[in-house]
């Protein structure tokens, strides 16, 4: 079961168009090096750490941000760098948690159970792994 709804995504895209989703820790923690699994990601480019309450959090980059170097905290008017012609280009089950739960509904009022919140929450006491991986 999956949250992709074609029939409504299609004519939108919005989300991966502007704002890629954040990720939870279950992702790296699960590597046998941690912090190694986070400096491969933020050393490719196609990861970015983005400010959420002021809580360092991972996400895909946008196009721009893989560009520049910088970081844009917020909706930028740049795509998600996994975006492709057809949609996503990483398998489901590869896809940030926050884009495995965004649900989406009617005219773009989409709702997500795991949110902003949630992954200031998650990530607020792995400030340290942060750290290492970027040293
Ligand atoms: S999840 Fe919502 S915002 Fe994202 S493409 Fe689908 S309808 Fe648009
Ligand atoms: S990872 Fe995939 S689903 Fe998530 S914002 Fe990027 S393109 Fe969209």
């Amino acid at each position: 079961m999956t949250n992709e709804r074609p029939s409504l995504c299609a004519s939108c895209g919005e989300c991966c168009r502007t704002r890629p989703g954040l990720e939870e820790p279950a992702r790296f923690l699960a590597a046998p090096d941690p912090a190694a699994a986070l400096a491969a990601a933020l050393g490719s480019g196609d990861w970015v750490l983005t400010r959420i309450a002021g809580v360092r959090c991972p996400r895909p980059a946008t196009v721009d941000e893989r560009a520049s170097g910088r970081v844009h905290e917020g909706a930028e008017n740049s795509p998600c760098v996994f975006l492709g012609e057809a949609g996503c280009r990483l398998p489901f089950d590869g896809r940030p948690r926050m884009c495995r739960e965004l649900e989406p509904w009617a005219y773009g009022d989409c709702q997500v159970e795991w949110d902003l919140a949630d992954a200031s929450r998650a990530w607020a006491p792995l400030q340290g792994l942060l750290d290492a991986a970027l040293r």
